[in-house]
């Protein structure tokens, strides 16, 4: 079964609660689709006005980061129930801002993910090399140990719903995007990375979106590559061009 595209819209620290009514009351018509699957990840203290604005329609909402511990004296962070009590479903893990500006690393990103698992949260676990790493011909080999370690003690199960954004550094907030060839190929061996730690069934069930610089010009021949099955956008998600993404083809 072919799988179905997600574009995911990370709104990053933009929005007030007031704000984010407004925007998810523009969006909401110009991101109806049947065919593709649309997420808004939102600062946490927006996921309630999101939710709310976004009742009766395709939208589904998740929020930006989530702490790994259950609950206690870890201030300033989210919990898991927090997030799942505030009516959002998806969570992005580990995004490159983050294990940049708050040193966020791979075990941490772990921890999360299986904290996302066991609350019923879908995690957008992203990875991604820096300009450095390109140049020095590694991509492959550090996005592979991202992944594994990113899935340590994940099951089978779980692993078939999780969603993977591959957002090569240099390409993030620059208007520099990877090629098509160059996404389709990290895609591609993230799918067999998948397949080596499960099975061929977990590596066709997985979702592997493109992030870095998709708009509404390139998203159509990024999103036909074969192992790209969507994307995690940033700056075009709030704007009237993520409809345009959203309805690509
Ligand atoms: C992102 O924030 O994940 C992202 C890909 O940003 P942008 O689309 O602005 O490059």
């Amino acid at each position: 079964m072919a799988r179905r595209k997600l574009v995911a819209g990370n709104w990053k620290m933009n929005m007030t609660p007031t704000q984010t009514t407004e925007l998810v009351n523009t969006l909401k018509p110009l991101v109806a689709s049947d065919d593709v699957d649309v997420v808004f990840c939102v600062p946490a203290i927006d996921i309630p006005a999101a939710v709310e604005a976004a009742k009766g329609s395709n939208i589904k909402i998740g929020a930006e980061n989530m702490y790994f511990e259950e609950k206690g004296a870890f201030t300033g962070e989210i919990s898991p129930d927090m997030i799942v009590d505030s009516g959002a479903t998806y969570v992005i893990i580990g995004h490159s801002e983050r294990r940049e500006y708050f040193a966020e690393t791979d075990e941490t990103v772990n921890k999360k993910v299986l904290k996302a698992f066991e609350h019923g949260l879908t995690p957008i676990i992203c990875c991604g090399e820096s300009l450095k790493q390109r140049e020095q011909g590694i991509t492959i080999d550090w996005i592979r140990q991202q992944i594994k370690i990113a899935f340590i003690d994940v099951t089978a199960d779980q692993a078939k719903k999780a969603v993977i954004a591959y957002e090569p550094i240099w390409a993030i907030g620059t208007g520099k995007t990877a090629t098509s060839d160059q996404a389709e190929e990290v895609c591609c061996a993230i799918r067999a990375c998948i397949r080596e730690l499960y099975d061929a069934d977990v590596a066709e069930a997985i979702t592997i979106q493109y992030g870095g610089s998709v708009n509404a010009g390139n998203a159509a021949e990024l999103f036909a590559k074969p192992d790209i099955d969507g994307g995690l956008v940033g700056g075009a998600s709030l704007k009237p061009d993520f409809g345009k993404i959203v309805n690509y083809k």
